[in-house]
């Protein structure tokens, strides 16, 4: 584990570098989901609290190392302290004499939020010059944003090795809860795994074999293991050759290490990708020539509800069907309530899964929803987070 900032001993008057996932979507220059920014706020305000100087770095969007207006995390700065109470500077860029002055009028316990770190290309490139022109104006580096710890980039790699580093509280409980998922779960454990594509998700699902006691499987994916298994699936979304030997090399290792591997028995088929469209429920395996799958059936619902209810310990990625859709998003809905209502440790990851689940209102009913997609499919896999590996360990 990362050391976290309960380390860092006396903060009074040091200039702390927090980097943050305020990655979120704006329009018309106001934030849409603050859930990013929610959960930064025990971090800021410990710090706050401990009379350290703050000073926010985070990318938004992909500006690609160019100036994008619309990209600019400007408005982030008031949201923020809206939810703080308590004023937050801005500055127009994120390293220099700019931001160097910016920092100057820091007291303890202010916070500054520094422009868009994907402006520079040094941030994506890792550069170091980026990475040392970022400490110049630190004391000391919190990493907090989770969302971004898979990439090695300035801002979450290079200036870990340049300052005094540790994981923010964000950082640090993102990390504790999903390793903990590998390590020691409560039995039974069972995971569900929906959405698009297997070979997205395949190295999630192979690690999943090894640890989960049953691995329950949705969204368009089924189609695939489907087709696998010399089923009929019809316009589905599905994948090719190279994928269908991938969702078999998926069954067997499940089968190796007695994992219970179940697809959904029956689907909810459209006759087009519209919420207008023509539905009949059939067989997974079965679906008529023309005709799409696009959420899993009621008998799969109920059978994959029974099971998640009778879990001690469950991790959700993916969703069910085209929950977008109102006649596509039973089988989500079904699967997000038996979370909700799983009296055991609840662990739901992936941008589309948490969307849904916090659309029907039981973010607030889970033990724990993940703050990042593909951060956290990759620790599930077991993979090194180079943001996390470049913090000393506790
Ligand atoms: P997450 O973001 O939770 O990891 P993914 O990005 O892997 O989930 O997949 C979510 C997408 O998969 C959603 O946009 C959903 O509409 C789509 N999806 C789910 N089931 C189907 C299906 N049967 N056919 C087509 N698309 C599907
Ligand atoms: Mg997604």
């Amino acid at each position: 584990m990362p050391r976290g900032i309960d380390a860092l001993g006396d903060l009074h008057g040091r200039r702390v570098l927090v980097r943050v996932d305020f990655n979120v979507p704006l329009r018309d220059g106001a934030v849409g989901d603050d859930t990013r920014v929610r959960a930064a706020l025990p971090t800021i305000r410990d710090l706050r609290d401990r009379g350290a100087r703050v000073i926010l770095c985070s990318h938004l969007g992909r500006p690609k190392g160019r100036v994008v207006p619309a990209d600019s995390l400007r408005p982030l700065a008031t949201h923020l302290a809206g939810l703080l109470s308590a004023p937050v500077s801005f500055c127009p860029a994120s390293t220099g004499a700019a931001a160097a002055a910016a920092v100057a009028t820091l007291r303890d316990g202010d916070v500054l939020l520094l422009e868009n770190l994907r402006f520079d290309p040094g941030e994506e490139a890792n550069a170091p010059a980026f990475a040392a022109a970022l400490a110049a104006n630190a004391d000391v580096y919190v990493n907090d944003a989770f969302g971004a710890a898979h990439r090695a980039h300035a801002s979450t790699e290079g200036v870990a090795h340049l300052l005094p580093a540790a994981a923010g509280h964000l950082l640090l409980r993102e990390v504790t809860t999903l390793q903990a998922l590998l390590d020691a779960p409560a039995r039974p454990f069972v995971a569900i795994v929906g959405g698009a594509k297997v070979t997205d998700k395949i190295g999630v699902i192979d690690r999943l074999c090894e640890v989960a006691d049953t691995i329950l499987i949705g969204g368009a994916m089924a189609y695939t293991f489907a087709l696998a298994n010399g089923g009929r699936v019809g316009a589905s979304l599905h994948e090719d050759a190279a994928g269908q030997a991938t969702a078999r090399r998926a069954q067997a290792r499940a089968h190796e290490h007695g994992a219970d591997l179940i697809l959904p028995v029956d689907s909810v088929a459209a006759d087009a990708f519209a919420a207008d469209a023509a539905t009949q429920v059939v067989a997974t395996d079965a679906i008529p020539d023309g005709w799409l799958g696009l959420d899993i059936g009621p008998q799969a619902a109920e059978r994959f509800a029974t099971i998640v209810r009778g879990a001690a310990t469950v991790l959700w990625n993916g969703p069910m069907g085209v929950f977008e859709l109102a006649p596509f998003a039973a089988g989500t809905r079904a699967v997000a309530e038996a979370v909700a209502a799983c009296s055991g440790t609840t662990v739901v990851g992936g941008g589309d899964s948490v969307a849904a689940l916090t659309q029907l209102g039981l973010a607030g009913r889970v033990t724990h929803v993940s703050t990042g997609g593909g951060a956290s499919l990759e620790l599930l896999e077991g993979r090194e987070l180079p943001g996390v590996a470049a913090i000393p360990d506790a």
